[in-house]
C-alpha cells in the first residue's frame, strides 16, 4: 500500500504539534506525535523510581511497557499499559525525564516499529526528533521546523500563563536549552536535520503561514512507495 508521509523534526517548543495538527486536518492526514509516546514511557519509569542514567534497569523495565495510541475526536491519545495517560505527561519533571531516557536504545527500540507500522498503513503527519532521518527516512515530505530559543520560550511562557500557570520566562528557556543539548547530542538518532528536508524558522512567522509552508512542500512532493 502506498501511504503518504510526512515528516516534521525540530526542537523543543518549535511549534511542531500546533502546526502538524492543522496541517494533518487540512490534508485528512493523522497526526501522530512521538513526543507523547516517549512521554508515556517516561511516566512509566517515574512511577516506578527507575533512574534515568540505569540503563540496565531501563532495558528490563521495557519489557513489561505497551504503548499505543488511538483517535478520540479527532485526537491522539497515548495509552501506556492500556492506561489513557494523555493527561498526566506535560509537566516539566515528564519533559526532562523524557528527554533523559530517550537517550537509551532500548527505548527507541521499543516505539521505532510502532511508529513505522502507523506511516506503513495510514497517511501521516509524524512529528518528533529523528523522524525524516531515522524513523521515516523515504518520507515524501520532511520539514525541520524551528525558532529561536527565546522565542520558544516565550511561547512556552505565554502557554503557561493562559493556563493560569505561574512560570519564570529563564528558566523555561534554560529548560529548553538544556533539553535541545541532550536531543541534539545524544548518540543514537539525534535530533538533526535531514539533508532532503525544507528548513523553516517559524521565529517571525504566525501558524498558518508556517502551515502554508509545509502544504505548499507537501504539494510539490514526489509520491513514494512505503516508508
Ligand atoms: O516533542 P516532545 O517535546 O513532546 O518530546 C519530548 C522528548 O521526547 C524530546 O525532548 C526528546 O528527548 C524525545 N523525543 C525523541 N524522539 C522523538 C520524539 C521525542 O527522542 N521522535
Amino acid at each position: 500500500m502506498t501511504t503518504y508521509n510526512i515528516a516534521i523534526d525540530g526542537p523543543a517548543g518549535a511549534g511542531k504539534s500546533t502546526i502538524a495538527r492543522k496541517a494533518a486536518a487540512r490534508l485528512g492526514f493523522i497526526y501522530v506525535d512521538t513526543g507523547a509516546m516517549y512521554r508515556a514511557m517516561a511516566l512509566y519509569f517515574l512511577r516506578k523510581g527507575i533512574d534515568r542514567n540505569n540503563e540496565k534497569a531501563i532495558e528490563e523495565a521495557c519489557e513489561d511497557i505497551s504503548i499505543s495510541i488511538h483517535y478520540k475526536e479527532g485526537a491522539q491519545r497515548v495509552l501506556l499499559n492500556g492506561e489513557d495517560v494523555s493527561g498526566l505527561i506535560r509537566t516539566e519533571e515528564v519533559s526532562q525525564m523524557t528527554s533523559a531516557i530517550s537517550v537509551h536504545a532500548p527505548v527507541r527500540e521499543k516505539l521505532l516499529e510502532l511508529q513505522r507500522e502507523l506511516a506503513n498503513t495510514r497517511d501521516v503527519i509524524m512529528d518528533g526528533r529523528d523522524i525524516g532521518t531515522c524513523v521515516l527516512p523515504n518520507a515524501q515530505t520532511k520539514i525541520y521546523l524551528t525558532a529561536s530559543s527565546h522565542v520558544r520560550a516565550l511561547r512556552r511562557f505565554k502557554e503557561l500563563e493562559e493556563k493560569g500557570l505561574r512560570c519564570n520566562l529563564e528558566e523555561i528557556e534554560h529548560d529548553i536549552i538544556e533539553r535541545d543539548y541532550r536531543d541534539t547530542h545524544r548518540a543514537i538518532a539525534p535530533l538533526k536535520q535531514a539533508e532532503d528536508a525544507v528548513y523553516i524558522d517559524s521565529s517571525q512567522m504566525t501558524i498558518d503561514q508556517v502551515v502554508e509552508a509545509i502544504l505548499e512542500a507537501a504539494g510539490h512532493g514526489n509520491p513514494k512507495d512505503g516508508r
